[in-house]
């Protein structure tokens, strides 16, 4: 759905090139994560991909088409959730959408269904000035959907949420997967990443430093260690030992059969973690 080749971007006007050379591919119903600290160029690419930054370098084809040369057409088949959400703040949210609705000439979705899907059913006809930062997020999240398109572009979709309605977005996002969406999904949020994600890119100054699939990243280079914690004399002491070869370590079943152990746990690295050993820098 996505072939991105040797892209390279600078703003005009700037000295320095935002994006440096990005390679990737991203699959029919796939969820693809861009993930990286603010500044890395997620938003960038996005822009570059929904056709909106059109003077880079290199090749951008989406659904097999030079993203340079599409013209309106193009967004009759893309839905865009922009960072900043963008609305007339005067007009309810119904009205916003079906503004917006208005614009494409191809099958929609009725703006009803989305507010009920975001948990917004209430909140219709209620001027946007009067919504708060996440109901904002959410209801610019439902503008992606209005034109039921194929592919996605969400950036930041769960920035400034709770967390039962982060959880909310998620789950609509796996779900428009089942139904064979493709995803572009950009995020400083680790846990976006490892939950949705089939695979991340890690974004660090215009440059990709590593995809792969966060499960596969955090079982091949996620150090698992066990913790136990046991009580000693009245105090509280904790002792580590690799999960790999447990029941062969000696130190780890005389600590069990001796000491009054309280809690055992294991570690797993996060996806953070993996990311500052690669990358060097740390998702904030
Ligand atoms: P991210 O979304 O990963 O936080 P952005 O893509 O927004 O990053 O920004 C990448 C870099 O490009 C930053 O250094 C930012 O300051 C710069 N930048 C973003 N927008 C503009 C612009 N309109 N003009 C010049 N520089 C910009
Ligand atoms: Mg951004």
């Amino acid at each position: 759905m996505i072939e991105v080749n040797s892209l390279q971007f600078t703003y005009p006007g700037s000295r320095e090139t935002t994006i440096k050379g990005l390679h990737f591919e991203v699959g029919k119903g796939e969820i693809f994560g861009f993930l990286g600290p603010s500044g890395a160029g997620k938003s960038t690419t996005q822009n570059i991909l929904i056709g909106l930054l059109k003077n880079y370098s290199g090749r951008v084809r989406v659904m097999g088409a030079e993203i340079k040369e599409t013209g309106g057409a193009y967004y009759e088949n893309i839905g865009v959730a922009f960072e900043v959400p963008n609305f007339y703040t005067k007009f309810t949210a119904l009205e916003n959408l079906n503004l917006f609705r208005d614009l494409y000439a191809g099958d929609t979705e009725a703006p009803g269904a989305l507010l009920e899907m975001v948990g917004l059913e209430k909140e219709g006809n209620t001027r946007v000035s009067s919504f708060s930062k996440g109901m904002k997020m959410r209801l610019n999240f439902c503008r992606a959907f209005l034109n039921k398109p194929d592919i996605l572009f969400l950036d930041e979709p769960t920035a400034g949420l709770d967390p039962v309605n982060a959880r909310k977005i998620k789950d609509i996002i796996r779900r428009e997967r089942a139904e064979g969406k493709t995803v572009f999904l950009t995020t400083h949020n680790m846990n976006v990443a490892e939950e949705i994600c089939d695979r991340v890119a890690f974004i660090v100054e215009g440059r990709i430093a590593l995809i792969d699939s966060p499960r596969e990243l955090m079982v091949r280079r996620g150090q698992k260690i066990v913790q136990v914690e046991y009580r000693e004399e009245g105090i509280v002491k904790e002792a580590e030992f690799p999960l790999k070869g447990i029941g062969d370590n000696r130190i780890f079943s005389r600590l069990l059969k001796e000491k009054n152990v309280e809690r055992i746990h294991t570690q797993e690295a996060t996806l953070e973690s993996i990311f500052i050993e690669v990358t060097g820098r740390s998702l904030i």
